[in-house]
């Protein structure tokens, strides 16, 4: 009934083990190989559609609310719902949002802008049409760059942005036998920013939507909430074998709900496609959707059986005509952008590119170093603090830098403190950092003589420790003269213990090396 003790042996021979081991290791790295030799072959291609949500009080072609969230349906007049009689009217301050971003993208601005009807129905398009613009977007051409993790930089051009509104929201999990519909989105002013094919990886379309992200927040004309989709975006996936002279068949992916999906979809559907030629199949032009969870991309529908959306000239609307003049009154009340700003933190200020990076990313963060700097000739030490203890400290406790209330001047005063030596670095940080924030009334020398943390920067008082620290150490002198130089850490840290830590360093350091050699 029992294994014999041989049959027992044999079943925990390691060898066993090593050889199973070995096999699956070879395959793994064969598998690989294979994986990389095919996946060289072919070159991809990008190009992404994103729709980005203006943050306009009112509706793109009438005067309701266009406000996130509020109770279904009470952002919705008879002119967002199209009725017979109504009217659109061109919202002003969207297209002033369309301008900014054309000049800052370095777009063209087209001087005659039309709009059109996009036909189609569904239950979450009360018109049944979609004013957009067809084939007067109101820029053509600019570009975005962007920074890759390798440190090169990406130029992706722009083919087109349009205006258009939004349709309602369709609620397909709220109850359990009937989709319900909220129209409130209905009609809120979106701008579309169409790529052209000039992407070639799942990174760089990340590190492309980053940079949109970036510049809508900086302009103030979107949130560049994803989450909540105000950021939309379709990627355009096609490969094709590398030098080939025509694209290969693409496939529209939607349904991504932050960049890192983007990132995954893209990936997932580079291997997808390579699999199916490799497999002597073709590709099918369709639209496909991401499911995050299954992270793997399904098809939604070919493009055979695409709507036919029947584009014409809207009737109830004039062209808007975009001058010149307006273009240059936009222009000049556009912020510092955040490619001015890296170019003045590394050039004038002499931070690094990732030091200027890190800052730049958010624009709160830049507008409070642009204020710090104004109070301290110590850039790098501001750029320490906040990309330091200032970011530590919001991290621990989950908070936004909105939420971050001590003044630039505080900040300024922390960092002269540590330049004069009279506090250390870590004293600053750990102590008196923590300690200003629960007392925002005190000042910093205050609060630092408070704690007891003003560094011991009298000489004659600390010349006194030193030769304390040495009188202990006769034999260790010896060494170090003979030229254990090494062993200048040991007095140091003596001298510091002596001085309950409040020591200047530089001072200390200098004064045991002038006291051993005499
Ligand atoms: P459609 O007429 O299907 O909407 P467009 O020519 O308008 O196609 O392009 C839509 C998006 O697809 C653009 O961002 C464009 O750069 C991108 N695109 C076009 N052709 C390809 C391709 N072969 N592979 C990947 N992306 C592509
Ligand atoms: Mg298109």
């Amino acid at each position: 009934m029992f294994p014999q003790i041989t049959e027992i042996s044999v079943f925990c021979d390691l060898s066993h083990l090593q050889n199973l081991l070995n096999f699956l290791y070879k395959k793994c790295i064969f598998g690989l190989l294979k994986f990389m030799s095919v996946y060289d072959k072919y070159e991809v291609v990008i190009g992404l559609e994103c729709h980005i949500q203006l943050l306009t009080k009112t509706k793109m072609y009438s005067s309701d609310v266009a406000e996130y969230g509020g109770l279904p349906n009470t952002h919705v007049s008879v002119v967002t719902l199209g009725h017979p009689g109504t009217l659109p009217v061109v919202n002003e301050r969207a297209i002033e949002f369309a301008v900014k971003l054309g000049i800052a993208v370095n777009a063209n601005i087209r001087e005659e802008n039309q709009f059109a009807r996009k036909n189609y129905f569904y239950a979450d398009l009360p018109k049944g049409y979609q004013i957009t613009q067809d084939k007067t977007p109101i820029c053509t051409g600019g570009y975005i760059l962007s920074k890759l993790k390798d440190g090169t930089e990406k130029k992706v051009a722009l083919t087109r942005i349009h205006m258009e509104e939004d349709a309602g929201k369709s609620l397909h999990d709220i109850d359990a036998f009937d989709t319900l519909v909220d129209l409130n989105r209905a009609g809120t002013p979106l701008l579309e920013i169409v790529s052209e094919p000039d992407l070639r990886s799942g990174e760089e379309a990340y590190a492309y939507l980053t940079e949109v992200r970036k510049l809508v927040r900086y302009l103030e004309i979107c949130d560049g909430n994803m989450e909540e989709g105000s950021l939309r975006c379709d990627a355009n996936i096609s490969v094709m074998l590398k030098g080939a002279n025509e694209f290969g068949k693409k496939v529209e992916v939607k349904n991504m709900n932050s960049f890192r999906n983007v990132q995954r979809a893209i990936d997932f559907e580079i291997i997808r496609q390579i699999d199916l030629l490799e497999a002597g199949k073709s590709i099918a032009g369709e639209t496909r959707s991401y499911d995050a969870v299954k992270d793997l991309t399904f098809s939604l529908r070919s493009k055979e059986s695409a709507n036919d959306y029947r584009y014409f000239p809207e009737p109830d609307l004039q062209p808007v005509f975009i001058t010149q003049e307006y273009i240059n009154k936009v222009k000049a009340n556009l912020p510092t952008l955040p490619a001015q700003l890296f170019k003045t933190y590394t050039a004038t200020y002499k931070l690094s590119e990732y030091d200027a990076h890190q800052i730049i990313e958010l624009k709160e963060v830049a507008a409070y170093f642009n204020e710090l700097v104004k109070l301290t000739a110590n850039y790098k030490g501001a750029a320490n603090w906040l990309m330091g203890p200032i970011k530590s400290y919001l991290n621990e406790r989950a908070l936004s830098f909105s939420d971050f209330k001590m003044k630039p001047a505080r900040i300024a005063e922390i960092i002269a403190l540590i330049d004069e030596g009279k506090i250390s670095n870590s004293a600053a940080s750990q102590r008196l950092f923590p300690e200003l924030m629960e007392h925002p009334e005190k000042s910093a020398k205050e609060a630092a003589k408070e704690l007891d943390l003003i560094q011991n920067s009298n000489s004659n008082e600390l010349q006194g420790l030193v030769d304390a620290a040495l009188a202990k150490f006769p034999e260790k002198i010896v060494e170090y003269k003979s030229g254990k130089v090494g062993l200048l850490g040991l007095f140091v840290g003596e001298v510091m213990k002596l001085s309950k830590g409040k020591a200047d360093p530089k001072l200390l350091n200098q004064l045991v090396k002038e006291t051993l050699e005499k």
